[in-house]
């Protein structure tokens, strides 16, 4: 079979938190003047006391509102894909599976936690949310969503990103956003940052701080996170939910389960529903894959670090480059972010996810591969997925081992044709990231 197919009425009707499944309770956030772990009232001014007790929930499984259902059949459920195609041009044995979220109305996962995180702000009497965006997959989710429940959206966007993909700042602004370049001179912190660089390419980190400081000076905003929190991990678990009905409507078991990772959504949405199973026993392994030029899990330690760079948000346990860490402007801009998913480094630490760093042009590569088979264009963060998967299909060949596996197509690469033409000319750098900026960027994790 080549697509498997479930009906509306297969939608998840609740998310799975896996908080009380893990191996040993998630180090909680800290606030960073005491030290002491974080009390809800701080994070009162930033988000909606519905998402507050779900980031901190010990219950397994959290309903999923009526009016959330209803947009999320607007493209939910998606298909699970063979990619026989892409399998045959490998010459593998094994099995390649694909769970496509490029098919939401914003081409990627994101809408999965924006529609949600809308719907519970507008439901407390919220009018505005602020956020941060890097390549304007998650600002474009999130402006979408804001549309479908009547909230204004106010995006800070990576100055890099504004400049280099003009049509994801045209989708915000076709529903409705406002979008400013960061660092921006509409806030104190993107004041402070351009008066010590003016030309500051921007980075996730200081996006963060410019929205996070809107939410806390304004009573009618509050602030929206894409990734990394685990609200938005297990809002994202719809997918991996869908993904073990459909594995078990053919009678397949998973190997390898495989997702690119900037923040670590994506992924853990996909795995996190299968981890009760591995932890169980049954032999599968979770394969998290990042760029070389931003390595957080293979090359950052599990320390606790803030989230953003003008240190406005609380200590999170990850791991971490370093929240001064400003990446090379290389094309996935997704996955730039300086830390990583407390729960996905928990599990890293655990032994639980492996990760892989890897260059973006052979990540390129496989995604022109995947095009030229499967037809679909992938994101520059989806080529990262990929580029795993053909290693792991080739080393299924060489062991002549039927193997399956498993990803999740994050996006499509429509908005990024540009990163395209420069793989196509031979002008994409393969940058790793310097050793000694790594160092530099960890001198000033807090002590804690
Ligand atoms: C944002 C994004 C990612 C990375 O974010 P995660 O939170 O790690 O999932 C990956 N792929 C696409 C297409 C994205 O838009």
């Amino acid at each position: 079979m080549k697509k498997i197919l479930l009906n509306e009425n297969d939608i998840p009707r609740a998310w799975y938190n896996v908080l009380p499944d893990l191996p040993a309770p998630l180090p909680p956030p800290l606030n960073p003047g005491t030290g002491k772990p974080l009390t809800p009232d701080l994070l009162q001014p930033l988000f909606p006391d519905a998402l507050i007790e779900q980031e901190m929930s010990p219950q397994r499984w959290i309903p999923i509102p009526e009016d959330v259902l209803n947009v999320y059949r607007l493209w939910r459920p998606t298909p699970l894909v063979r990619a026989e195609r892409f399998e045959q041009a490998l010459k593998t044995p094994a099995r390649i599976y694909y769970k496509n979220e490029s098919l939401s109305p914003a081409g990627s996962h994101k809408p999965n936690t924006a529609v949600p995180q809308a719907y519970y702000n507008m439901k407390e009497g919220v009018k505005r949310l602020a956020t941060e965006t890097g390549a304007g997959q998650w600002g474009s989710a999130l402006a979408m969503a804001c549309c479908f429940f009547g909230l204004k959206c106010l995006v800070y966007m990576v100055k890099c990103s504004f400049e280099q993909k003009p049509f994801r700042r045209s989708l915000m602004h076709l529903w409705g956003a406002d979008v400013h370049p960061s660092p921006s001179a509409t806030t104190q912190c993107g004041r402070a940052i351009l008066a010590v660089d003016p030309h500051s390419p921007g980075s996730l980190g200081m996006a963060i701080s410019e929205a996070v400081e809107v939410a806390a000076q304004n009573p009618d905003t509050k602030y929206s996170l894409g990734s990394v929190l685990n609200h938005v991990l297990m809002h994202q678990t719809v997918t991996g939910l869908e993904t073990k009905k459909q594995l078990e409507m053919i009678g397949e078991r998973p190997d390898v389960i495989v997702g690119c990772v900037g923040g670590g959504s994506n992924f853990a949405g996909l795995v996190l529903p299968f981890w009760p199973d591995k932890a169980e026993g049954r032999p599968m392994r979770f394969l998290a894959v990042e760029p070389a030029a931003c390595p957080t899990i293979s090359r950052g330690p599990y320390a606790y670090d803030f989230g953003d760079t003008a240190k406005l948000t609380p200590l999170l346990k990850m791991h971490t480059l370093g929240h001064g860490f400003v990446p090379p402007a290389f094309h996935s801009g997704g996955l730039r972010y300086h830390g990583m998913a407390p729960i996905v480094s928990a599990l890293a630490s655990h032994g639980a996810v492996e990760a892989a760093a890897l260059r973006q042009n052979v990540c390129f590569e496989a995604a022109q591969l995947f095009a030229r088979t499967e037809g679909i264009v992938p994101a520059p963060e989806t080529s990262h997925a990929l580029r795993a998967v053909v290693e792991e299909a080739l080393a299924a060949k060489q062991s002549k081992q039927e193997r399956v596996i498993v990803f999740l197509f994050s996006g499509h690469g429509h908005f990024d044709l540009n990163a395209y033409d420069a793989y196509l000319a031979g002008q994409l750098a393969d940058d790793e990231y310097p050793q000694e900026k790594i160092a530099k960027a960890l001198k000033d994790l807090p002590a804690v």
